[in-house]
């Protein structure tokens, strides 16, 4: 039956009435136009725009960050500060479906529809972290897409590595999406490259691996991973999450890893926030970002897409669970067009999962959400909290603020 999203503002500065039927878009016409017997929201006209993305999370890791501080504020920090909590049980399966829940609502509520998260496997836990992750999106059939990373514990290679080999082949058969790991902490990064894409290609699933996680510019696992998938011709999704080191070497050599990337069609995910945080530590002048660079990579052609990564844990004590956050990071953190950092983390997130773009055309999917915006800027700069959320059409979020000046 159709339901009429009516006097949406779209970015292009259009007024229009948004007719959904079957959960896609039926019709898109001016404010007034779609016929007043329909069904449907009043949108007031507040900004609407394609359902957000986070393509990187870690949701059971999610909202620790007070439980389990990280004093010294780089990657080892966290690594340490977790493993640490891990071995004293800190972590009990029932909280971790507790914080993984809350993680996933906060991103819906705030107009995220479809989320990738990494999953901690081996390191002792097994799969413990899988299952209960698997529990708590159970409650989000229907509201959201969502992917599981299975995020092998290091190292993945050699002897040392068994307990966590063994870890990964039972999370495959429990049921993961994609293979992950972290190349650039193993002793064998090649090694650990073509253990992943072997167990991948058995399993049918994808790869997204945590890739250069540091400010080392002679580690560039990127490039080790690129020729490996045109070696091996794999044919299932590829991501490249981080790719810290790719934005200190010379721009010559972005340029090239950029096109091994492009042909290889391994998608890149920045993570603005994270490494903003983690990164840059020893560098008492000159900071660096440690944000994959963006436009070097785009303009080989290579499909970027960006996220948030750790969400108030020991890796980044802040986040507030919104796409929006991590569009303003990239507009001011990484030079991105308030435009071009809406579709980092809007439609380009969509191709890196597989979904359809959303262009507000007939038979697009009605993922959307409403902002009480007056533009794609405005959306940025301000992070409304009003929003209302859909997907396939059907609202299945909803938040509003209220304020108020005494004088
Ligand atoms: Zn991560």
């Amino acid at each position: 039956m159709t339901h009429v999203l009516r006097n949406a503002l779209l970015p292009d500065g259009r007024r229009v009435d948004i007719s959904v039927d079957a959960g896609r878009i039926t019709a898109v016409g001016a404010a007034g136009s779609a016929p007043g017997t329909a069904a449907g929201d009043d949108l007031g006209g507040r900004l609407v725009i394609p359902g957000m993305v986070e393509p990187h999370a870690h949701i059971d890791k999610a909202l620790t960050a007070d439980a389990v501080p990280n004093p010294r504020g780089d990657l080892d920090g966290a690594i340490e500060a977790w493993i640490a909590a891990a071995q004293r049980g800190q972590f009990t399966y029932e909280d971790m479906v507790l914080r993984a829940r809350a993680a996933l609502e906060r991103l819906l509520l705030n107009g995220t529809t479809a989320v990738r998260t990494h999953v901690n496997v081996g390191g002792g836990v097994g799969v413990m972290h899988v299952r209960a992750v698997k529990e708590a999106i159970t409650e989000f059939a229907g509201l959201m897409d969502i992917q599981i990373v299975a995020l092998t514990s290091s190292p993945m290679t050699g002897a040392d590595g068994a307990e966590n080999r063994a870890s990964l082949i039972e999370a495959m058969e429990l049921g993961v999406d994609l293979v992950g790991g972290c190349p650039h902490l193993d002793p064998d990064p090649q090694g650990l490259i073509d253990n992943a894409l072997a167990v991948a290609a058995d399993a049918g699933a994808g790869l997204d691996l945590h890739i250069d996680e540091t400010l080392d510019p002679h580690m560039l696992s990127l490039q080790l991973l690129a020729r490996s998938v045109m070696n091996t011709g794999f044919a299932h999704p590829v991501s490249a999450s981080h790719c810290v080191s790719l934005s200190v070497v010379p721009l010559e050599t972005q340029q090239v890893i950029a096109r091994q990337v492009a042909e290889a069609r391994i998608s890149v995910i920045p993570l603005p926030q994270t490494n903003l945080f983690l990164q840059g530590w020893h560098h008492d002048v000159a900071m660096p970002r440690g944000i994959a660079p963006i436009n070097v990579l785009r303009e080989a052609g290579v499909l970027v897409a960006a996220g948030a990564d750790n969400v108030q844990d020991p890796f980044n004590p802040m986040g507030r669970s919104d796409a929006l956050e991590t569009a303003a990071l990239l507009v001011m953190a990484a030079h991105q067009l308030p435009d071009a950092a809406m579709d980092l983390v809007g439609n380009a997130g969509r191709e890196v999962l597989g979904l359809p773009r959303v262009e507000m055309r007939v038979g697009d999917p009605a993922d959307l959400v409403a902002i009480a915006a007056p533009s794609v800027r405005g959306a940025l700069a301000d992070a409304p909290r009003d929003r209302i959320v859909y997907r396939q059409g059907r609202r299945v979020a909803q938040r509003s603020e209220t304020s108020s000046i005494s004088r």
